[in-house]
């Protein structure tokens, strides 16, 4: 029986490599490599590999960045595949750099104690990605279904039986007890997005529809300084541009923030000065000057296409969406609390990352989870996959409506829902802002999968009366004594809708 794996993304492909030869389906809404977070990824992935690093260093810089909120057994399992992983990649073809010794050249991120960012040049995701796109291409066990979108699983009694996808306006029905979600992230449903358009939290639409359990979809991580030149998604001014000295400005030059705080402080002080109708800017003008170009090609070529010159200039910038710590909740194995269904990379919630991530951590979380998720299903026998292990599910599964409406009415939802989750759901949020968000959205969460997920993820920010790692609620500025998850399924919102 083939497994169905929906989206194509480090967690995907991951999967559907290690599940060969077992037959498996892979399907991407764009062509391969298209439309997916993991080939965006620039600086790198994080594994314990160096000379004087341990997985178990790696395990406490995670722990101390999430606030609580980590799963220890999960951290300690993730951190403890990274060699493997990086390993893994490498066999595939993964052109990782390396020192004239042979040995991997390690980055140093924020947050992290010991250099342990592997990476290719500045476009790491990307040559992770064209290395796993060959792999899948030539693994004959591997079937790829391209420009098409899974739209509904298929249950019965509460158990995956399927999976429909829409292809060029046609359905498809893919039978399978095995299904894994790795849809990516859910951060494009805001308007200020770093990540692609595709992952809006169509996944977690799909899985809370089936009666999955969703976990901590309040925890959302804001990138500080995104460039705000009107493009969507936003290019990203990278975190090293301020490790290199470039300052936060207003447009009165007046300094606000000490720039190398944690990465929430920063985007909390940034949101703080818009809030007061300030604009904000980087000013890499003394600290690089004329070697910008030089030591950032990429994001010196953004402001160039821009009309900006950051050697005489300073750069317009302004907090975006990036990466969601919360999604489904799955075990260790990927394994999900619906029957047959496993998720793995941005879209789940397996506990690496708690409150906050560190950073790096998601791509070696994609590539790891893919993998167990593989041996998991190769372990479950089509008839223990299909059998029920909870009580049946009575939820009716609707289709997304939206897909109804005209191309213009459409594009006219999602902008509004993209940016009442921007203006209500950000870097500080309060009861007023949420409880508004909520009754905007609760009458469309029945026909349109985006305002169900924006309507789950506000739900979620309103009911954590505490501030703790990325959700900072300004009439509840504390973190509470106790660690608590949040825990959510569709039917908690049936009095909503
Ligand atoms: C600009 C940027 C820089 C980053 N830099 C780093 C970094 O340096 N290091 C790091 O660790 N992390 C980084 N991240 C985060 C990291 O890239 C992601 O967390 C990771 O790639 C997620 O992998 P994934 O496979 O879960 O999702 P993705 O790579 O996003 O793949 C999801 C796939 O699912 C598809 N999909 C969505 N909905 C459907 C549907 N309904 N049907 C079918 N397919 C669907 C998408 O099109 C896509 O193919 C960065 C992210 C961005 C945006």
């Amino acid at each position: 029986m083939k497994a169905v794996v929906i989206g194509a993304g480090l967690g995907g492909l991951s999967a559907a490599l290690a599940l060969a030869p077992m037959p498996v389906v892979v399907v991407s809404p764009c062509e391969l490599g298209a439309g997916c977070s993991s080939a965006w990824a620039q600086g790198g992935i994080a594994a314990a590999v160096g000379s004087g690093d341990k997985p178990e260093y790696q395990f406490k810089d995670t722990i101390a960045v999430g606030n609580g909120l980590n799963d220890e057994d999960i951290v300690r399992q993730t951190m403890d595949d990274g060699p493997s992983v990086i390993e893994r990649l490498e066999k595939y073809g993964v052109p990782f750099d390396r020192d004239a010794q042979g040995n991997l050249s390690l980055g140093l991120e924020a947050a992290h104690s010991k250099n342990r960012i592997v990476h290719a040049k500045d476009a790491t995701g990307l040559a992770i990605m064209m290395a796993l796109i060959k792999a899948v291409r030539t693994t004959p066990t591997i079937e790829i279904i391209e420009n098409a979108r899974a739209i509904e699983l298929v249950l019965n009694d509460g158990t995956i039986h399927g999976v429909i996808l829409e292809k060029g306006g046609k359905e498809i029905r893919l039978n399978t007890p095995y299904v894994i979600l790795a849809t990516g992230g859910a951060v494009a449903l805001w308007r200020d997005t770093t990540v692609p358009h595709e992952n809006w939290g169509g996944g977690l639409a799909l899985a809370a529809k089936a009666g999955a359990t969703l976990g901590d979809l309040e925890f959302l991580q804001f990138h500080p300084t995104a460039f705000d030149i009107g493009r969507d998604p936003m290019p990203l001014a990278s975190e090293a541009l301020r490790g290199e000295g470039a300052t936060l400005i207003t447009e009165s030059k007046e300094r606000f923030i000490d720039e190398l705080q944690a990465r929430d402080v920063v985007a909390r002080a940034i949101w703080e000065q818009m809030s007061q109708g300030h604009r904000v800017f980087l000013d890499a003008r003394t600290a690089l000057g004329t070697s910008f170009a030089e030591r950032f090609p990429t994001i010196y070529a953004i402001c160039k296409s821009a009309g900006i010159d950051p050697t005489t200039a300073p750069i317009p910038v302004r907090p975006a969406a990036h990466y969601h710590m919360g999604g489904i909740v799955t075990d260790k194995h990927g394994r999900t609390d619906v029957p047959g269904l496993w998720a793995c990379g941005e879209v789940a919630c397996t506990g690496l990352h708690g409150a906050n991530r560190l950073a790096s951590n998601s791509l070696l979380e994609a590539a790891s989870f893919g993998w167990h998720v593989a041996e998991d299903i190769k372990g479950t026998p089509s008839h223990e996959a299909i059998e029920p292990l909870r009580e049946k599910s009575n939820l009716v599964h609707i289709r997304d409506a939206a897909r109804r409406l005209s191309p213009e009415e459409k594009a006219q939802r999602i902008a509004s829902i993209r940016a009442l989750m921007s203006d209500n759901v950000g870097v500080i949020r309060d009861a007023k802002g949420l409880k508004s968000i909520s009754e905007e959205l609760a009458p469309f969460a029945e026909v349109s999968d985006r305002a169900l997920v924006g309507l789950m993820i506000a739900q979620s920010a309103l009911k954590r009366e505490e501030s703790r790692g990325a959700h900072y609620r300004s009439d509840f500025p504390d973190s509470r004594a106790e660690a608590v998850h949040s825990r959510i399924r569709l039917s908690d919102l049936e009095h909503l809708t």
